[in-house]
């Protein structure tokens, strides 16, 4: 308790605004919750429509100076963050855990992941490019150069409070752009720990602002209604994505939207069963399968089904449910009482549509938000599961006989973040990820998230990607220069 206490007290909790810590313009607070209790973690400032057109001055004030600094010199600001965050794993990762819910091993996992694109970032910084070339008519020389889009607005969800925040505040600044983050409110603590990290590192003032608050569309609406703001970059649902494009087509703002999932996992007649479950674990339990890449759908070939789904349920089964911050705890809590409710809801819907419950199947009794882990077996075409993001730990299989059925399957969605399937040939590997439709599919493993990859989707999963040599074009914008 006292580690907790000691941290907790330790952490900036107004806005980051101007390089430093402000209250805010009314004073106002809000709650943060621990998941595993519903207890009151601490308060943070509650930024209103005031404090977001202040930042934009700050960033507005210093936008050009920040694009003139030096490459070299905004690199190693970031390098300068990506050592000091790894000097405060346990303090980060703890915090995460409080606020958001994970086992402090996938705290501790994310701080290595989050911190990846401020050092993968400040790699990118002194490589950014353009092109030289001829006319083809030979009239003339065409000149391509890259300038940052200006400032930008970058609102974040609570699931991964720092690699959500990193994987666009590190290109960002790599590309010489402002910055002004509004955290999710479930998960506001870790963002502005981030904010003075950055501050340490010698980020000027201004460059980068945080702004927590309970009312998004306060702090969002007057940004995007200004014309200073140039950018707007998204993670979260795909309803409030699109609410956001279209605010975002008043101003033809550019926008890089990184949405929901709907992930299907098929483990063909052929797979390796034993890697497919170890990858079924990561892809569907990681971060308690509160995540976008989640595997959504399990499609497993009747030949192997029951042998897999017995597996799968047997490792599920030994799980240990806890408070993320006790040790030996593999699924923490969902994050709020809402989305323990949404999760319910469907897992009843598809039992009720006539789903098999191998193991878990609710929410246990006592304090918490915590949500047992399931697998579902015959899961009914018909069920909402297949359609919606489960966001729990919830595993949903259904069986196939062909490829061609499981390919159309898996295609069946409006979303297409990330696919993942399993199989021993290699035709078949080349073939279905080629059919796939989504931005990313893992062959044979269940993870894919790496910085060094473009990350992100396509249809309703949105557009733009994030990492990879890709991820900093987002905050580019390429200026064509005809040479005589
Ligand atoms: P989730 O369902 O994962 O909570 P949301 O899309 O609701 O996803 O939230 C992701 C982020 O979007 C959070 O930071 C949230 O505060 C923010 N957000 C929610 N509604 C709006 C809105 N109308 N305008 C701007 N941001 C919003």
């Amino acid at each position: 308790m006292t580690a907790v206490h000691d941290l907790i007290s330790s952490l900036p909790t107004d806005l980051w605004l101007g390089g430093k810590q402000t209250p805010g313009s009314t004073g106002a607070r809000f709650a943060v919750l621990n998941p595993a209790t519903g207890d009151q973690l601490t308060t943070v400032a509650d930024a209103t429509s005031q404090d977001a057109l202040t930042a934009l001055d700050l960033a507005d004030s210093v936008q050009s100076s920040w694009a003139a600094t030096p490459a070299r010199e905004r690199a190693e600001i970031l390098r300068r963050a990506f050592d000091s965050v790894n000097s405060r794993v346990e303090d980060f990762a703890l915090l995460m855990t409080l606020e958001m819910g994970k086992s402090l091993q996938e705290s501790r996992g994310e701080v290595a992941y989050g911190s990846e694109f401020l050092r993968w970032f400040s790699e990118e910084a002194v490589r950014i490019g353009g092109r030289f070339t001829q006319a083809p008519a030979g009239n003339g020389r065409i000149l391509v150069t890259k300038k940052p889009v200006g400032p930008v607005l970058a609102i974040t969800p609570w699931n991964f409070p720092l690699a959500m925040g990193t994987r666009k505040i590190g290109p960002a600044l790599a590309a010489g752009c402002t910055v002004i983050v509004k955290p999710a409110e479930d998960t506001p603590l870790t963002m502005l720990l981030l904010g003075q990290i950055f501050a340490d590192a010698g980020l000027p003032a201004g460059v980068l602002s945080i702004l927590p608050t309970l009312n998004a569309a306060a702090v969002s609406g007057p940004l995007m209604a200004d014309p200073r703001l140039r950018k707007v970059t998204f993670t979260g649902s795909t309803g409030v994505g699109k609410l956001l494009v279209r605010n975002a087509a008043d101003r033809l703002l550019r926008t890089s939207m990184e949405l929901g999932g709907n992930a299907p996992f098929i483990v063909f007649d052929d797979a390796d069963v034993d890697a497919a479950v170890d990858g079924a674990m990561l892809a569907k339990m990681r971060n308690g399968g509160e995540a976008c890449t989640a595997a959504n759908r399990l499609y497993v070939a009747n030949s192997v089904r029951e042998e897999f789904t017995s597996k799968l349920t047997a490792r599920i089964e030994a799980l240990t449910v806890g408070a993320g911050d006790i040790g030996g705890t593999d699924i923490g809590p969902l994050i709020n009482a809402k989305q323990r409710t949404t999760v319910t809801a469907l897992v009843d819907d598809a039992v009720a549509k006539g789903a098999t419950v191998r193991t878990g199947g609710g929410a246990p009794h006592g304090a918490g938000f915590f949500f047992t882990p399931t697998v579902l077996d015959d899961v009914p075409a018909d069920a909402n599961l297949l359609r919606e993001e489960i966001f729990g730990p919830v595993a949903a299989i259904v069986g196939f006989d062909t490829e061609a059925e499981a390919v159309a399957a898996a295609n069946d969605t409006q979303y297409g973040l990330v696919s993942y399937f399993y199989t021993r040939d290699l035709d078949r590997a080349m073939r279905v990820s080629a059919a796939l439709d989504s931005g990313m599919v893992g062959v044979n493993r269940g993870a894919i998230s790496d910085a060094a990859a473009p990350f992100g989707g396509v249809k309703e999963s949105g557009f733009g990607r994030e990492g990879g040599t890709e991820g900093i074009e987002e905050y580019l914008e390429t200026k064509y220069v005809a040479l005589q």
